[in-house]
């Protein structure tokens, strides 16, 4: 099947709805909520009703995370290009405007790419509309996802669940959180079920939020589990502890979350470059595309390179999508476009510091906040260099237990 890369005509609706929210809507707050950490931004509420409204008139809205694309059997050759594509562009755009209040649109949270990605459709049914946070991370472990010790006892109807969560984007704010617990710590990593679970629950505790470098419009939460009892069914996917599939079903949810991720990375990057053209062109730097870069000033040749990174990244993120909503198996290519649009983002952010001098370094722009913001596309999701080693193990066949 050739990859068609061209953006449905469906979608132009939708991004340019993105893109208004992410440039009149975050633009004009990313300051004030850089600076005021903590600080709930109450202009989300507006958007957070824009996009209800949008919903209930059956048009996605910038809020729709991680789809599954339809369902309906398709000719061979036929290119979906559906909800995951959507979910991806729409947060390059909400991200272009400004990645930390992004990660607080109401509806947009990575926990609701978790559901898409591993719901069966009557949890869609019920899931499909909440907001989401993401809560894998424990004080013992951040990169080896499979050494969870939260638990989630079976009792009756209902699982039961213990344990500490940390560095829970969104967990102040969002309606639910996907927890990750094991259901019989006796039987290893394939007893790693992910759970939904309400955020004002009994049992459910937001203990304190973290001061960080960047995204800080964006809440980062300890949460703790105590006896914390919900409906068996908020189990997603398959209660089923199959020790020869392992760890499958919940590292799916990677597979749609990654890729979300990257794109963030991919929008941030782009507002660096925006404004570091202008800044070079202020300066009486011209970019032509049509020279050679070595025959051109230092600067314009390093902003050359940049694009031409920034454009791979965009590729590969589209690719990783396009390839889950035509469901072709994307673990690949998902950690591919982490991988290397984690790595630009860094880059370009960074260097767009460099390049623009004083106004890069200093507050009177927005290139100092874009290069504190990016550092955690690259961390989050599975740092730089676990996405390395999952490549690395797909390329060479290796198992995780032959490749560490
Ligand atoms: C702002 C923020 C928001 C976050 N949001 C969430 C969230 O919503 N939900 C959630 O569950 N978690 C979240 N996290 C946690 C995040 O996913 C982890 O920080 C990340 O997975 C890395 O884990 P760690 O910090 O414990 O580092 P470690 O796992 O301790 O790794 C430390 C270093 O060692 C490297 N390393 C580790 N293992 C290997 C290996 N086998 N080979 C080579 N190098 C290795 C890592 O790349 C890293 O550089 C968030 C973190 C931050 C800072």
């Amino acid at each position: 099947m050739a990859i068609n890369l061209e953006l449905p005509r469906k979608f132009a609706a939708n991004i340019d709805q993105a893109r208004q929210a992410g440039l009149q809507v975050f633009r004009p707050i990313s300051r004030k909520y850089d600076l005021a950490e903590h600080d709930y931004p109450v202009e989300l509420d507006t958007l957070a009703a824009l996009y209800d409204g949008l919903a209930a008139a059956g048009q996605a809205g910038a809020g729709a995370a991680g789809g599954r694309g339809d369902t309906q059997e398709r000719p061979e050759g036929y290119n979906a290009n559906g909800g995951n594509m959507q979910s991806i562009i729409n947060s390059m755009e909400a991200s272009y405007g400004d990645v930390g209040l992004m990660l607080s649109i109401p509806y947009q949270g990575l926990g609701n790419a978790a559901i898409a990605a591993v719901a069966t459709d009557e949890q869609l049914e019920a899931f499909g509309k909440v907001w989401a946070a993401m809560a894998i991370t424990e004080p013992s472990f951040g990169s080896d996802s499979a050494a969870v010790t939260a638990t989630a006892d079976r009792d009756g109807d209902e699982y039961v669940l213990n344990g500490e969560k940390i560095f829970v984007t969104a967990g102040s704010r969002a309606s639910h959180i996907v927890v990750w617990a094991s259901v019989d710590k006796s039987l290893g990593r394939a007893a790693i079920k992910s759970f939904v679970v309400p955020r004002e629950h009994p049992g459910v505790t937001v203990e304190r939020l973290e001061e960080k470098l960047g995204i800080r419009a964006s809440d980062t939460a300890v949460i703790r589990f105590e006896n914390c009892r919900i409906p068996a069914s908020h189990l997603l996917g398959s209660p089923e502890v199959d020790v020869k599939k392992g760890f499958g079903g919940v590292m799916q949810t990677f597979d749609n979350t990654r890729p979300m991720v990257a794109a963030m990375a991919v929008g941030v990057a782009r507002a660096s470059l925006e404004e570091l053209r202008s800044v070079l062109e202020d300066a009486g730097l011209e970019i032509d595309y049509d020279r050679p870069a070595a025959d051109q000033p230092a600067a314009v040749a390093e902003f050359i390179r940049l694009e031409s990174d920034w454009e791979a990244s965009y590729l590969m993120t589209l690719r990783a999508a396009w390839m889950a909503d035509n469901k072709i198996p994307n673990s690949l290519e998902a950690s591919m476009s982490k991988a290397k649009a984690g790595r630009t983002g860094t880059d370009v952010t960074n260097k767009a510091v460099e390049l623009a001098g004083t106004v890069g370094y200093s507050e009177r722009s927005l290139l100092e906040k874009w290069a504190r913001d990016s550092k955690i596309l690259d961390i989050f999701e599975g740092t730089q260099q676990i996405q390395q080693l999952i490549i690395a193990r797909r390329v060479l066949g290796k198992s995780s237990a032959e490749l560490k």
